[in-house]
Formats: C-alpha cells, sequence, structure tokens
C-alpha cells in the first residue's frame, strides 16, 4: 500500500495552504457553519467561495460538463482536508448545494435539472446556496414519519406543513426538500418524494433559531400553500425515500477529512501551547497527564484520517461505501467532543475568557468548538443512528425500529 500523495496532489495542497495565507488569515472559522451566521461572515464566505471556484477547487471532482474539473476523488480529499485546516470560509456554501444537492443530481436528477442548478453551485454564486428540509418537529432520526404535504393539482404540488433545524435557509436561494406526496401510502417510507423548493417562493415563512453559542445557523420553515412546478421533482415521484438515503450517504462521507483537517490544526495549536506554557517551573507539556491527553488526541485523529482514506480509495475504484459513510460520522463526533473536552480542560478558566493575548485565538477556537460539538454531533443523524446503521450493515444484526 502506498501512503503517499502524488506531486500533483502534493502541490494542490501546497497551493491551497498559500491562497489560505494570502486571503483569509485571520478569518478562519472552527467548527463549521457559523458563518451563517452574521451578515458580514457570509459576505466573507461568499466572496471566498467565489475565489475558490475560480480556482477550480470549489467542486473539483465534478465533470466538466457541470462546472468540475473532472479532478479525482484523492485530489478533491486532499483539498477539502487542506481548506478545513486553515479553516477557509466559504469552501462549503451552506454544505447542501456542493455536499449533496449536486452530487445526487447527478445521479437521479433530469438532464434539465442538472444543467439549470449545478453551474451557479460550481460558480460559488449566491444562486448556488441550498438548504436542506428533511427534519420536522415530530420527524428526525425517524425521518420516514415526515408529515408535509406536497399535493399535486394539475402541472403544481401545493406545499403545506413546517420544516424545522434548517441550516442555511435564512441564505438559501433553494431548498433540497422532503415531502410526502402520497398521504396514503401503505408504509410511511413510502409516498415520499425529493422536491426542489424556490426559498422566494409566496407562503413560505423563516424564523431563525439562535442556538445557546448565540449563533444563527438553523431555522424553522412554515409552508402555507406553497405552490412548486411539477417539474422540480427530483427523481421519481414517490420513491422519494430511496433517493434521500443515496444523499444522506453523500451528506456524511465527507465528514472524515473536514473533521480530519480542522482537528490536526486544532491539536497542533495545542502542542504548541503546552511547550511554551510553564506550570509549576516547568512545560505544561512534560506533565504526565497533559502529554497522554494529547497524545491520545493524536492517535483518534489518526484513525480519522485512516478512514477518510478508506472511504476516498473505494470511491476511486467505483466501489459503494454501504456503513463506512456512517462509521466515519459518528467517528467524527467522538474525536471532535474529545479534542474540544482536551483542550478546554487544559486551557482551564481561560477557556471561557475574551482576552487580547497571544493565545486568546486557540482559547476562543476551544471554547467554539465546545459549544458547537453536541449540535454538528445530531446534525446528519445521531451517533445511535450511525451505531445502528453500522451494525445492521457492517455486522448484519437485524434493522434496528
Ligand atoms: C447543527 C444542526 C444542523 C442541522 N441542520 C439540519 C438541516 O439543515 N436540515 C434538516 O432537515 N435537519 C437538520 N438538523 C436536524 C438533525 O438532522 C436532527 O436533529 C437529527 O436527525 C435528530 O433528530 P431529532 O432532533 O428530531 O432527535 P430525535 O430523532 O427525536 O432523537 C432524540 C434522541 O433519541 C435517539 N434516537 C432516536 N431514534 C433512535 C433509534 N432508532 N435508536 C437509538 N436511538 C435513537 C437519538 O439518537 C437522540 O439521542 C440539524 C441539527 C443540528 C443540531
Amino acid at each position: 500500500m502506498e501512503f503517499r500523495f502524488s506531486q500533483k496532489e502534493e502541490k494542490l495542497r501546497e497551493d491551497v495552504r498559500n491562497f489560505a495565507r494570502a486571503e483569509t488569515a485571520g478569518r478562519e472559522i472552527v467548527s463549521g457553519m457559523e458563518e451563517e451566521s452574521r451578515d458580514e461572515d457570509w459576505g466573507f464566505a461568499m466572496s471566498m467561495s467565489k475565489k475558490l471556484a475560480q480556482k477550480g477547487w470549489l467542486t473539483m471532482a465534478w465533470p466538466k460538463e457541470y462546472g468540475g474539473q473532472g479532478a479525482s476523488f484523492f485530489e478533491q480529499h486532499v483539498y477539502i482536508d487542506e481548506a478545513s485546516y486553515w479553516g477557509i470560509p466559504g469552501t462549503t456554501m451552506g454544505v447542501s448545494g456542493i455536499g449533496w444537492v449536486g452530487p445526487s443530481l447527478m445521479i437521479f436528477g433530469s438532464e434539465e435539472q442538472r444543467k439549470k442548478y449545478l453551474p451557479s453551485i460550481a460558480a460559488g454564486e449566491p444562486d448556488g446556496v441550498w438548504c436542506t428540509g428533511y427534519s420536522e418537529p415530530n420527524a428526525g432520526s425517524d425521518v420516514a414519519n415526515i408529515q408535509t404535504n406536497a399535493i399535486r393539482e394539475g402541472d403544481h404540488y401545493i406545499l403545506n406543513g413546517q420544516k424545522i433545524w434548517t441550516s442555511c435557509a435564512h441564505r438559501a436561494r433553494w431548498c433540497w426538500l422532503a415531502a410526502r406526496t402520497d398521504p396514503n401510502a401503505s408504509k410511511k417510507q413510502h409516498g415520499i418524494s425529493l422536491i426542489i423548493l424556490d426559498m422566494k417562493s409566496p407562503g413560505i415563512t423563516i424564523k431563525p433559531i439562535v442556538n445557546y453559542a448565540g449563533i444563527h445557523i438553523f431555522n424553522e420553515l412554515f409552508f402555507d400553500n406553497v405552490k412548486v412546478p411539477v417539474m422540480n421533482l427530483v427523481g421519481t415521484e414517490n420513491r422519494g425515500w430511496y433517493h434521500l438515503m443515496q444523499s444522506l450517504a453523500f451528506e456524511r462521507h465527507s465528514f472524515a477529512p473536514q473533521f480530519y483537517g480542522k482537528g490536526r490544526r486544532a491539536l497542533e495549536f495545542m502542542v504548541k501551547f503546552c511547550n511554551e506554557i510553564r506550570y509549576n517551573g516547568k512545560p505544561l507539556a512534560v506533565n504526565a497527564v497533559t502529554r497522554h491527553k494529547l497524545a491520545e488526541r493524536a492517535i483518534e485523529l489518526e484513525t480519522l484520517k485512516m478512514f477518510g482514506y478508506e472511504i476516498t480509495w473505494k470511491m476511486s475504484k467505483g466501489l459503494i461505501p454501504v456503513y463506512e459513510a456512517a462509521r466515519n460520522k459518528a467517528y467524527c463526533d467522538f474525536v471532535m467532543q474529545r479534542l474540544a473536552i482536551t483542550g478546554t480542560e487544559i486551557i482551564g478558566a481561560y477557556s471561557q475568557v475574551d482576552i487580547n493575548y497571544k493565545w486568546s485565538k486557540l482559547m476562543a477556537n476551544f471554547t467554539r468548538l465546545y459549544m458547537m460539538f453536541p449540535g454538528l454531533a445530531l446534525a446528519g443523524g445521531t451517533g445511535e443512528v450511525q451505531k445502528n446503521i453500522v451494525g445492521q450493515f457492517k455486522l448484519g444484526l437485524p434493522r434496528a425500529y
């Protein structure tokens, strides 16, 4: 097994690093998503998306005809890892479009939909910003329980219902929506369809939800007789459940390089801090408890790196990762949680203080990570749900109910 990147991949890593140093120094994002909260951060993130697109990186593994570069999965992996390490804002544009709407449309969207929606995502334009509307007040892990209705009337669906926790809805131009098109279907998984919703349609109300860290990522969405053209149906009517499963796998597979990149930066900071800060006359780094905690986090991050490589390798060979996306998501949550806890433990009370001090950026980063990781662990499906998938598809356990 060759554990080395090609010269081309190493050159890409260097280019991304130089880009980050030149364009984004001092404006990095740590835990992801928070760029959606404040207008000025969002404006900066979108300006970066455009530049990343011009570099050909934003959707580099997409085919050229849809605005990509036809790059390899490993090149894409290197880009995501390095961009995440540097916390370059705008690398995901609200996540949905780049992460799963684009890849899903390439599989089960119509050619018309691909031509209409993919280029603006690849170009990093505001028109290419998407949100995802799956969760409802009584349908989170049990997403098959969705009650939002899209009832066909002639050449339109009439949409009524409510979504919740919709990240980026306040920034998005389009919503990748799951709705019930056949309320009388015999099983709850049947009768669901995936629909593209124009967020400018009359009848949509967006209510912000500000999380406990004071950050506005997600929203409630209310639909009151919203008209959606039938041509916005994605794939086959009432087969949306199966499309959704594919889309969720896309959502989960990219977590490993992203979180590995963020994690290794955080750990590097922490190592520097422990080498420099003195405790009882000696560097903190010689304290056995501190050393062991840092070493444990390093081992976990290395494992996450390998998980990421494995899934990328499988995809590059045309294989379909089945349980691996769920495994990677569950493990990312674990790794980031432990890293955030170790960081705040080592920094101690300083982690809560916002002072103008050499290490204050590191401290703020760990505080932010600590505040954000419980939410990030839920987004994209909870750990329990991922473990159920691993149990079923890796261990052959019976399906969970
Ligand atoms: C930061 C963030 C961003 C999000 N963004 C979006 C978004 O953009 N679009 C969107 O649609 N949703 C989004 N969500 C919602 C997210 O997908 C749901 O919160 C998640 O799927 C869990 O659903 P729930 O909150 O309804 O919890 P529930 O499903 O009610 O779960 C409650 C608890 O029960 C456990 N549980 C449930 N079922 C089982 C089971 N079968 N076996 C074992 N344990 C189980 C869960 O693990 C959890 O601990 C976001 C959430 C967060 C936190």
